[in-house]
């Protein structure tokens, strides 16, 4: 139960990483161009998932309720880098904002048509961020616990790495006592 609580650590670790490199990628990327997926149910609504400038966003388009049986496309565009949400002219109904981090809740009037949208802001480096948190910290523990098996290894006191063979039971530099069981399990 714990190897296999292990095996799902690493597996979720390793993929915050691909994660992490993939949204530092698509960040960079972003600048340069804008990148959308986006889900069509036409003529009735649109999803879509994308990034551009700096910022990733899920956007939700509702254009009415379906007269006829909907239609699903699947589309991949890019374009040029723009701001995401530039396209709105009305004032939002809810505009809820946090750290660059937007949502915004509204209906838009074009050529006539009502629609109703909902935008999901992130900037990039925000998830970027999110991504690494976990493997950084797993990865600091292991250089850690890497540096003192090492230490206890080599007879060296794992608080300061002061020589300890001759007096192997405390660190003549710090102070630290070591139990002998620590030392033994190391070695094994
Ligand atoms: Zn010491």
């Amino acid at each position: 139960m714990r190897r296999l609580g292990r095996w799902l650590l690493n597996g979720f670790t390793f993929l915050l990483l691909v994660l992490c490199i993939a949204t530092t990628a698509l960040w960079i990327l972003s600048f340069r161009m804008s990148n959308a997926f986006t889900r069509a149910e036409s003529p009735t609504m649109v999803e879509s998932l994308g990034a551009s400038r700096g910022d990733a966003a899920v956007v939700w388009i509702g254009l009415g309720t379906p007269t006829m049986p909907s239609e699903v496309h699947w589309t991949y565009r890019s374009g040029p880098p723009q701001d995401i949400g530039t396209g709105l002219t009305g004032k939002p109904t809810t505009d809820l904002r946090f750290a660059g981090a937007a949502y915004l809740v509204g209906e838009e009037h074009f050529f006539g048509a009502t629609f109703s949208y909902h935008f999901l802001i992130v900037p990039l480096w925000q998830l970027v961020l999110l991504f690494t948190i976990l493997p950084a910290v797993r990865f600091f523990n292991w250089r850690r616990r890497r540096l003192l098996a090492h230490r206890l290894r080599a007879g060296l006191c794992p608080n300061c790495g002061y020589d300890m063979r001759a007096t192997p039971d405390q660190c003549p530099e710090c102070g630290r006592s070591v139990p002998t069981a620590l030392i033994r399990n190391s070695s094994a």
